[in-house]
């Protein structure tokens, strides 16, 4: 999607500090982070939100997760996995992102 941000990370048009990538995932840190550690972890296709997911993407999904563990696994003390769907959660990209965040202790339930 040619007005994307993350469809542009994706391209390599936006510079983005890139963690992890596989075939058809890419994960990159937070531009604005808010824990030590905030990766972003996104399949490469645009998809707008989880919302948009179908069983077509089930080995997609695998492979988001199977890096959203590499990266988790690198954290001590273990992480939170968020992902924003629409207004009232607060999503501010369409292209169906998952936070990866640790590094500190984390409230519940979240704001
Ligand atoms: P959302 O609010 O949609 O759940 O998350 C979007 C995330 O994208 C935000 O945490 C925001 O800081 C991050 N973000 C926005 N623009 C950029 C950018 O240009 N580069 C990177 N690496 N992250 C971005
Ligand atoms: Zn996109």
């Amino acid at each position: 999607m040619s007005d994307c941000l993350f469809c542009s990370i994706v391209a390599g048009d936006i510079p983005a500090s890139i963690r992890a990538e596989t075939e058809n995932v890419l994960a990159f840190d937070d531009v604005n982070p808010v824990a030590p550690t905030h990766v972003l972890v996104i399949p490469k296709r645009h998809i707008e939100s989880s919302a948009e997911i179908g069983k077509e993407d089930s080995a997609l999904l695998s492979e988001v997760f199977s890096v959203v563990q590499d990266v988790g696994l690198e954290i001590n003390g273990g992480w939170r996995v968020v992902t924003n769907v629409g207004e009232n959660a607060g999503q501010s990209v369409f292209h169906l992102h998952f936070h990866v965040l640790g590094g500190r202790h984390m409230g519940w339930p979240p704001g």
